[in-house]
């Protein structure tokens, strides 16, 4: 009987053992492969003990027994302390009275992208910001926030053109991003004859399960929905792509009643390759997706006889990750990124306000604020050591977290000609939504001992720095300008 009772004891852990050898080296992890290997091994010989050496049978099952009621530990269940719970408000610091909203003119890509020297604007908005101007001109010599498309790959032309490619299509699509009824479905062959249509007479449970499933066809991975806090929305206008010089620094409009949050999901591959080309090739392509859902689903909105404003990055009135928190897609991370369900940073979110009435989704804790104290992974493979290390947070525009220093992180962008991703590709969250990382999340979501011990296992198995996976052969880049990403750690 014993002998059976370990045997099966020992076959499971050798299952979860071989499993995630296979995992590890799907995702040609560095040192995690030669670990599992280890276990599986370890428990092979083991198996073979327990069957032809009867005395090793009793110390065995007290290592069993002492392991299995370890593991009872995990199912203590959390304290319901999480800050993620309250939605984004949750962030705020102290009564929230100090909160500022963001202006959108002082985005860095903004100011690269609208302040042209020798214009008004330029003298204007330098005149209020004296201590950006010398940072600012710097990028603007070395051709912005990317400095040089791709120069971490010498700039290898297919990829840089994938990149390029994938960007037009948010910028075909951003004008029309504001959409009425009256103007909704303009050139299309299917618009209804009435002028104006009446609104869709809806019940917001029913028109919730459209909008969601609707979505989710076009192609998002994650959908919430929320009633937007006004705080979310930038004051003012800042960003201009079509020529509107009137619109800059503007007042943005009341946001609408209503966001349909949404992610689209990175592919871990191609983000593991960062901070080298594929990573911000898959970016772009993000992008483009995200621009082709959510003008869709504006007009799809207008069609129905309601107001929507697309969200993506040819038009945001709204900052996306709080209204993401508050949509339930996850939480925010020490690297300032949503770690979003399933798929951890390795997202990109957009969303698109509508007057529809929806029932909005709840707030979730994934365990992330946690893990994040011990974890550090993302702060400590920084290139450029622009996420805090402390365990405490900042309070900044009256919201308290742990704030990523800008300025360096995209100086470091501009010095490689990417997005770099690393902190997103390093994330333990950003893992596949596999066998035994699902495992990990589910047990995360529920337990405290989880939320403490994690980080640190994960730690000793993945260890703290990164280094850049292999791209697929088709995107191959020359080898030989990659050296340059470490100058800025010396
Ligand atoms: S890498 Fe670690 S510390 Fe950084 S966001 Fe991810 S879980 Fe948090
Ligand atoms: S994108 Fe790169 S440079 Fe910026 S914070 Fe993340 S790891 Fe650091």
């Amino acid at each position: 009987m014993l002998v059976w009772m370990l045997s099966i004891i020992n076959g499971g852990i050798l299952v979860l053992a071989a499993l995630f050898t296979y995992e590890s080296l799907r995702e040609q992890g560095p040192r995690v492969p030669k670990i599992g290997a280890a276990g599986v091994v370890f428990h092979l010989v083991l198996g073979t003990m327990i069957l032809l050496w009867p005395a090793i049978r009793i110390p065995v099952a007290w290592a069993f027994g002492i392991g299995l009621a370890g593991s009872a530990l995990f199912l203590i269940p959390y304290k319901k302390d999480s800050r993620s719970v309250k939605g984004a408000p949750g962030y705020l610091s102290g009564d929230g009275s100090n909160f500022r909203s963001m202006d959108e003119r002082d985005i860095l890509f903004a100011r690269n992208r609208c302040l042209v020297p020798g214009t008004k604007l330029y003298e204007l908005y330098y005149a209020e910001h004296p201590e950006r101007k010398k940072a600012d001109d710097g990028r603007r010599v070395k051709g912005g926030p990317l400095g040089k498309p791709g120069s971490i790959d010498g700039s290898y032309r297919p990829n840089v053109s994938m990149l390029a490619s994938s960007f037009e299509l948010p910028n075909m699509l951003g004008q029309k991003a504001r959409v009425f009824p009256e103007s909704a479905g303009a050139q299309s062959t299917y618009k209804a004859k009435s002028k104006v249509p009446p609104p869709a007479d809806m019940d917001p449970a029913k028109a919730t399960r459209i909008v969601k499933g609707w979505a989710r066809h076009l192609g998002a991975d994650l959908v919430g929905i929320c009633r937007i806090d006004p705080r979310w929305a930038y004051s003012h206008k800042g960003e201009i792509h079509y020529g509107e010089w009137e619109e800059w620094g503007r007042k943005v409009p009341k946001p609408l009643p209503y966001a349909v949050v949404i992610a689209t999901a990175m592919d871990h591959g191609m983000v593991c390759t960062a901070p080298h080309t594929p990573s911000v090739v898959e970016s772009g392509y993000n992008y483009a997706r995200g621009a082709y859902i959510t003008t869709i689903l504006a007009q799809w909105f207008g069609t129905m006889g309601y107001k929507a404003v697309a969200e993506h990055n040819r038009h945001y009135d709204l900052v996306l990750v709080p209204l993401a928190i508050d949509a339930g897609l996850g939480e925010l991370g020490r690297h300032g990124y949503l770690i979003a369900q399933k798929y951890g940073p390795r997202v990109r979110l957009f969303a698109v306000q509508t007057d529809m009435p929806l029932i909005p989704d709840k707030p979730v804790d994934l365990g992330a604020e946690r893990f994040c104290e011990a974890c550090l992974k993302c702060a400590q493979s920084c290139p450029s050591r622009s996420i805090p290390e402390e365990r405490q947070k900042t309070v900044e525009r009256g919201l308290e977290r742990w704030k990523l220093r800008e300025e360096t992180c995209f100086d470091y962008w501009g010095k490689i000609g990417t997005d770099c991703c690393v902190c997103m590709a390093v994330c333990p969250f950003s893992r596949p939504y596999r066998s035994i990382h699902k495992l990990v999340k589910q047990i995360l979501r529920h337990s405290e001992l989880a939320r403490h011990l994690f980080p640190h296992m994960d730690n000793i198995l993945y260890g703290r720095k990164w280094k850049p996976r292999k791209a697929f052969d088709w995107m191959q880049y020359p080898k030989g300008a990659n050296s340059e990403e470490m100058e800025l750690r010396s």
